[in-house]
């Protein structure tokens, strides 16, 4: 007998008949004769109605009560599918955050879990109860609800099957698992069988949009045994684990981020400390900067380049700005016109010419680069937003990666 924690997202319980389908496989694992915790996301796009909703009433409404607000969606989903469940003729309880003994910390809408006291779960288990949680919440120190971040039901449920050390993780989304690409951009993407812990964590924070970033971080943290895999069939879907040398792919997937900004800061001093003086000024106002590029000075002057994350470039603008005359920059230019691409794979570590064969496929395509930052296992590079589909296909076609 194993113990296997199942997660569902908001497409795979969007409607009654979508419940229904995921409470006949929970049922089918449970027949097994497995112990079976299942974590729920919102249904379909109630999260964003929710948003919408607050909107209208208070555009500023603070994060705790938007906490309080959206951790609600997940309320209904984990009482309907446990009605499902039992309308099919099995126990099962339904668990808030809390009552699952998910602590966090009190950052409101990005808190971080602390720790999972598991007795209540462990509890339902041993009355061999299907036990349903919902995903993306927790409690504070103050026994307030917090929220995880948007798409944090990935991380509650590796969180829950680390703390109880579950056999498998599984992932159940609209999709057949991680794929080479998008499939709605890039038509010829594939599915990959399995993917490393590192590999994944790249192409999730760089909006490969499969899995939230720290569901991966803290599986790697507990080696928790991962699958990512549809809940409309019954394809094997892909294997998230530790990586296996023998297996290293120089390319394992492309991925597009359209949330960026650029930021030119033109004509500032060209001497010791400037850098320092603008980076921190945007660390202090918790502005992530990404790819950063500075000219080589000429008279006196210089150029300094970075992308932020689209959201942020209201307020990455206006904090430079403020800070104009002790700056001492000539102006600031700036576009969100432009996207990220990424290609991504640990066999880059070992093999040159990997950045130089993505950069022929965009000349090829005759697509200017604007910029470029590379690690250890990805090359990214900043492009205009019209040409980032394009890219993806070319930069696809050139690593073959439908083979
Ligand atoms: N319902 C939340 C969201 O839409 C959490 C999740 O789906 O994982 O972001
Ligand atoms: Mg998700």
């Amino acid at each position: 007998m194993a113990l296997i924690v199942q997660k569902f997202g908001g497409s795979s319980v969007k409607d009654a008949e979508r419940v229904m389908n995921v409470a006949r496989r929970i049922v089918d694992t449970y027949k097994q004769g497995n112990s079976v915790v299942v974590i729920v996301s919102a249904q379909g796009d109630t999260t964003d109605d929710l948003i919408e909703k607050a909107k209208e009433i208070n555009p500023n409404a603070s994060k705790r009560e938007m906490d309080m607000l959206l951790s609600t969606g997940e309320q209904i989903s984990i009482s309907l599918l446990a009605m499902a469940i039992q309308s099919l003729g099995y126990n099962a309880v339904s668990l808030t955050g809390w009552q699952a003994g998910m602590t966090t910390d009190s950052n409101y809408s990005k808190a971080r879990i602390k720790k999972i006291n598991t007795e209540r779960l462990q509890k339902e288990l041993e009355a061999n109860n299907i036990v349903i949680v919902a995903g993306f919440q927790g409690i504070n120190k103050y026994d307030d609800i917090t929220t995880l971040g948007r798409g944090g039901s990935d991380t509650s449920a590796v969180a829950i099957a680390a703390a109880l050390h579950a056999d498998l993780c599984e992932i159940y989304t609209d999709v057949d698992g991680v794929y080479t690409a998008d499939p709605r951009i890039v038509k010829s993407a594939k599915k990959l069988d399995s993917i490393s812990f590192d590999e994944m964590l790249e192409l999730a924070s760089l909006g490969a949009g499969v899995l939230h970033n720290r569901s991966v971080e803290l599986a790697k943290k507990y080696n928790v045994n991962l699958m990512v895999r549809s809940s409309l069939n019954n394809n094997p879907g892909t294997v998230v684990k530790e990586e296996n040398k023998m297996e290293r792919m120089i390319v394992k997937g492309v991925a597009r981020d359209n949330d960026v900004a650029r930021i030119s800061i033109c004509n500032i001093e060209d001497k010791p400390g400037m850098a320092f003086k603008v980076f921190s000024l945007l660390a202090s106002k918790k502005i992530n900067v990404d790819i950063i590029l500075q000219s080589i000075g000429r008279e006196g002057k210089k150029d300094i380049s970075f992308t932020v994350n689209e959201d942020n470039l209201e307020k990455a603008v206006e904090i430079l700005e403020e800070n104009k005359e002790r700056l001492s920059f000539e102006e600031l230019k700036t576009s969100n016109e432009v996207s990220k691409i990424s290609i991504v794979g640990s066999g880059m570590v070992n093999n040159p010419g990997v950045a130089c064969t993505m950069f022929e496929a965009l000349y090829d395509a005759n697509i200017n680069i604007h910029m470029i930052s590379t690690s250890e296992i990805k090359v990214s590079v900043l492009i205009n937003k019209k040409n980032a589909d394009k890219a993806m296909n070319v930069i696809h076609e050139k690593f073959n990666l439908a083979e």
